[in-house]
């Protein structure tokens, strides 16, 4: 693998990789406090990425050691021969690891995100591991600007406010989506491929209209075309409305918490990827971040 090859970035709750283009997410667990996810090439080498929170006195050391104890003892089990290597770099920890696989990788602690971090690239003899680890562990980061998370898979890339936590996803090959939520806040961001089959019988506001119809009872709202933007787009501007509205008022009565009562929702049509995209922000009066999201997501 040269230096020339186009990469990619995957990124889930906040850690980012730079991965060959034809890598994909193919594994993912955990939550913000501790997960894993991996990103396999097509053949037999693959990226792990696992994080857990801890503090500044873990020692980062022992917890590598133990790991490669385990993995040690696990080789020992199949008879196979198992080395080792750990050495300081910047601060952080390098590892390389050699039984029927083999493996190069990093930990370090991010004091910001308080999270230990552990990466590694691994692959069967005559894989490209020390190719592909040599710029995938320098590419590791942990948190974005201003304490926002990158979300980041197949050909969606997002920034996430602080505070917004991830509540559901849905990672289909025609449909991404990223369900999150802060307090009585929601923000969801979504992204279709085949975007000129959806639009070969409808404009984007009626197939958007249509895409809304269901998600969105309860809610008065507007679509309006937008011009003047870079690319085709629409957004949708309202309330709610009915039932909702009212137990607003009860909320306001007995000081319960205020449901999110405006919404924002944009949605472009990217012409060069082919798909359409759309970023919706279910808010209270105070949270305007719809504009700030939208900024951050990149479509090619
Ligand atoms: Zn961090
Ligand atoms: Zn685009």
């Amino acid at each position: 693998m040269s230096e020339n090859n186009p990469r990619a970035l995957v990124a889930w709750q906040g850690i980012a990789v730079e991965v060959p283009t034809d890598w994909s997410l193919a594994s993912i667990s955990g939550d913000e406090k501790s997960g894993y996810y991996r990103v396999s090439s097509p053949g037999t080498a693959a990226i792990e990425v696992r994080w857990s929170e801890a503090s500044e006195k873990v020692d980062l050391g022992a917890k590598l050691d133990t790991y490669l104890k385990d993995l040690d003892r696990k080789s020992r089990k199949q008879k196979l021969d198992f080395q080792s290597k750990v050495r300081e770099k910047d601060g952080d920890l390098r590892f390389m690891w050699r039984a029927d696989r083999k493996a190069e990788g990093r930990l370090f602690r991010c004091p910001e995100c308080k999270r230990a971090v552990i990466v590694q690239v691994s692959g069967v003899p005559g894989d490209p591991v020390s190719a592909v680890s040599s710029f995938v562990l320098p590419s590791v980061r942990d948190h974005a600007e201003g304490g926002w998370r990158t979300w980041a898979m197949y050909d969606l890339q997002a920034d996430v406010p602080p505070g917004y936590k991830l509540e559901k996803h849905k990672l289909m090959a025609g449909y991404l989506q990223l369900q999150f939520r802060r307090g009585a806040n929601q923000l969801i961001i979504e992204r279709w491929g085949l975007a000129n089959i959806a639009l070969k019988k409808a404009t984007l506001a009626e197939w958007f209209r249509e895409r809304m119809r269901t998600d969105l009872t309860g809610f008065t709202y507007k679509v309006e075309e937008l011009t003047d933007e870079p690319e085709p787009a629409v957004q949708a501007i309202g309330r709610r409305s009915g039932i909702l509205g009212v137990y607003r008022t009860i909320g306001d009565l007995t000081k319960l918490r205020v449901p999110a009562m405006r919404l924002d929702t944009y949605a472009w049509a990217c012409e060069e990827s082919n798909k359409i995209y759309s970023a919706q922000s279910m808010h209270t009066a105070k949270e305007r971040i719809l504009d700030d999201v939208i900024a951050r997501v990149e479509c090619h």
